[in-house]
């Protein structure tokens, strides 16, 4: 049994079910079901004994030394968090809560959990915690890519609570042994991504006739990894990771944000064509910069690809046709997120979130 936080999200629900194709290991699901928490990304799995769900708060230390204790993981892997950095912007208190508190209170949980094991079990006990190269902060267009010694320099909240949790996992293996693992990866896109991230919303935007909305100038650069390359490189590291490491995960595909919106509208050209032969990139918008935007983000991860031998297998190319086509081909799922009728659904399942 491996305990899965955050795994009604975006990257923890593609993980959850890649996981479950992959193997019959059962997966424990703790998700507090916010905004972003979707219980319909897991909809192949309502049937399936492998798969529990429990509703309810990485902070809730109670809860989750109950859990510990009688599902007894071999592993925990924290994909919680807030992780929308323009809603960090308007509102930081959330990310404090949930990325800094709550990843607290999970690994204070967890050693109390761990230090109850037998000698074996706490030797091959892993957490693994999930980052971003947002701590890194921001690099110009000639520095290197981002490896994992470089300094955290985070510019926003939501970047800055992550670093925060990522010093706690840190000193959790420095200070107490726990065999802590974190991995720190670029910008994902893939199915089931909440369409307030640049990739979905470019697409549902364009299919509703609306704008196709840029920052600033468009020449932010970010490197993209297909969610399922990820999930990928978190098995590896899972398995055989060394404790106390760090690792980058990239997707070697660094593109400007108007590259991006770009390659998005070509698809949408090629596979749902308007009716008028109108190009949807006719409905790009330049609007006011995000406060602080940094200007590039890239990945180095040589470390990953060398130690652990994992490397990403699509291309952006590749990844943005699948992402497409699963949009179009997912429209019930678009208008069940953004109309909120998973919310009810969820309501009616769990007496309200
Ligand atoms: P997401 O916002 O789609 O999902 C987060 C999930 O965590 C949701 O299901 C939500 O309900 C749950 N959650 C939030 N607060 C919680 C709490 N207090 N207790 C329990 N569950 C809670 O995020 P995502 O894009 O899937 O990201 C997953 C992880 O990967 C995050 O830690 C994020 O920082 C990191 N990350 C994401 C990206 C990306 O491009 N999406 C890139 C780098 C790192």
């Amino acid at each position: 049994m491996i305990l899965v936080t955050g795994g009604a999200g975006f990257i923890g629900s593609n993980f959850v079910l890649d996981w479950l194709k992959a193997n019959d290991e059962p997966v424990l699901n703790l998700d507090a079901l916010t905004y972003a928490g979707n219980l319909q990304n897991l909809a192949a799995l309502r049937d399936d004994a492998r798969h529990i769900f429990v509703h309810g708060n990485i902070a809730d230390s109670v809860l989750v030394t109950q859990l510990l204790a009688e599902h007894k993981p071999r592993a925990v892997i924290n994909f919680a968090a807030e992780s929308h950095v323009d809603r960090s912007i308007k509102g930081p208190e959330d990310f404090i809560q949930t990325n800094i508190v709550g990843c607290f209170r999970l690994l204070e949980a967890v050693r109390n959990y761990w230090l109850e094991q037998s000698a074996d079990e706490k030797a091959t006990f892993r957490f693994l915690h999930v980052s971003t190269d947002e701590v890194y902060g921001t690099l110009t267009a000639d520095e290197p890519a981002f490896a994992e010694d470089h300094q955290y320099e985070p510019n926003s909240p939501y970047s800055a609570s992550k670093a925060a949790s990522d010093h706690l996992v840190r000193a959790y293996f420095h200070t107490y042994d726990l065999p802590t693992l974190t991995t720190n990866c670029s910008n994902n896109y893939g199915p089931y991504h909440f369409p307030e991230k640049l990739i979905p919303l470019v697409i549902c935007n364009a299919l509703d006739g609306k704008s196709l909305p840029i920052y600033g100038d468009g020449q932010q650069v970010r490197d993209w990894l297909y969610v399922s390359d990820h999930c990928s490189a978190i098995r590896q590291v899972l398995d055989i990771g060394r404790p106390g490491e760090t690792y980058n995960v990239g997707g070697n595909s660094e593109k400007t944000n108007l590259d991006v919106v770009q390659a998005l509208c070509a698809m949408l050209d090629e596979l749902r064509p308007q009716s008028a032969g109108t190009p949807y990139a006719n409905q790009i918008t330049y609007v006011k910069d995000r406060p602080g935007h940094d200007r590039r983000y890239a990945i180095d991860s040589s470390k990953i690809q060398k130690e652990l031998d994992w490397v990403p297998k699509e291309s952006f190319e590749s990844g943005i046709r699948k992402t497409v086509q699963w949009y179009l081909n997912n429209q019930d799922w678009v208008e069940a997120v953004t109309r909120g009728t998973y919310r009810n659904w969820v309501a009616k399942q769990y007496g309200g979130t």
